[in-house]
C-alpha cells in the first residue's frame, strides 16, 4: 500500500509533468472511482499546483477548481505519451494534448474527488511529518491521554497523516520504542527520538522512491527501492541489525507489527 513516501514520489512526478498543462479531455472507465463531482468539470482548466496532504494527492486547477486523489491499496498514476497503449485496470484518464495521465487501480479502492466549493475529502487529517510544526512537543500533545498502542496511534490518520504499517514499524524500531506501549505513556525524550526517526526514515524513503518510481511507472507494480532500507519490517525470525537477537512479530488491530524485544522498550 502506498504510504507517504510513495505518494510524495508520485506527487513529484506529477508536478514535473503536468503543472502548467491544460486538461484537453477526460475519460472515466469506472464511474464509481469518481467519488464526488464530475471529472469532465476539469476539461479546459490548467493544473496550477500539485501537493500532498497525508496520503491524499491534491491538484489546484485554474478557475478555483480542486481535484483530489487517494490511491488506497493499488491505485497509481501513469504518465504516457502514447495514447494507444492502454494499461490494464485503467479506471480514468486525463488528457493533456498529446500526453495522458492514466489512473490505474486493480482493487478499485482508491478514488478521485472534484470540487469547486472548498470541499476536502478528509474530515480530520492529522499533522504531516513534513510539516514545519511536526515536533516532539506536537506529538506529545497529540498522544496525551491516549490509551491506544503507539503503533496504532501512528496509523491513525487523524493523529499523524501519511504513516502506514511499514514506516510505523521502522520508526518505532529506530527510536527504540516498543510498539505496544500506550501512546500517552511516552516521555518527551522518547518522542524526540520517534519524531527524528520518522523524519529520517521518510526522507530516505522519499529519495529512494523518487528514483524508483520511474521503474514502478514503467513496469507496473514493482515495489520501491526503499525495500533495501527496511531493517525490521517483514523480517520475523531474522537477526536484529542492532543486537542480533531475533525479530518478532505481533498483531495489532489486525495488522502485523515487527519489533526487536532486545532493542525496543
Ligand atoms: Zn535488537
Amino acid at each position: 500500500m502506498p504510504e507517504l513516501p510513495e505518494v510524495e514520489s508520485i506527487c513529484r512526478m506529477l508536478r514535473a509533468r503536468i503543472v502548467g498543462r491544460t486538461v484537453s479531455a477526460v475519460n472515466v472507465s469506472l464511474p464509481r472511482i469518481i467519488r464526488r463531482g464530475r471529472l469532465s468539470d476539469i476539461v479546459g482548466f490548467k493544473i496550477e499546483r500539485v501537493f500532498r496532504r497525508g496520503k491524499f494527492i491534491c491538484f489546484n486547477l485554474s478557475g478555483g477548481l480542486m481535484m483530489f486523489a487517494h490511491l488506497r491499496m493499488t491505485g497509481t498514476f501513469l504518465w504516457r505519451d502514447d495514447l494507444t497503449e492502454r494499461p490494464s485496470h485503467l479506471r480514468a484518464e486525463v488528457e493533456f494534448g498529446d500526453h495522458c495521465l492514466f489512473y490505474r487501480d486493480i482493487r478499485t479502492l482508491g478514488g478521485i474527488w472534484v470540487a469547486k466549493d472548498g470541499f476536502t475529502p478528509w474530515k480530520r487529517l492529522g499533522i504531516d511529518p513534513f510539516d514545519a510544526g511536526f515536533s516532539a512537543r506536537e506529538l506529545q500533545s497529540r498522544f496525551q491521554g491516549r490509551r491506544i498502542a503507539v503503533k496504532q496511534a501512528l496509523l491513525d490518520q487523524s493523529i499523524v497523516a501519511g504513516i502506514g504499517n511499514i514506516y510505523a514499524s521502522e520508526a518505532l524500531f529506530e527510536a527504540g520504542i516498543h510498539p505496544a506501549r500506550t501512546a500517552g505513556s511516552l516521555g518527551l525524550q522518547e518522542l524526540k527520538r520517534l519524531r527524528n526517526a520518522m523524519i529520517d526514515i521518510l526522507s530516505a524513503a522519499v529519495e529512494s522512491g523518487g528514483t524508483t518510481f520511474r521503474d514502478f511507472r514503467l513496469s507496473d507494480g514493482r515495489d520501491g527501492a526503499f525495500q533495501d532500507f527496511l531493517k525490521i519490517y517483514a523480517k520475523e525470525g531474522e537477526p536484529c541489525p542492532g543486537c542480533s537477537g531475533l525479530i518478532k512479530r505481533l498483531v495489532q488491530g489486525g495488522r502485523s507489527t515487527y519489533y526487536c524485544p532486545g532493542c525496543q522498550h
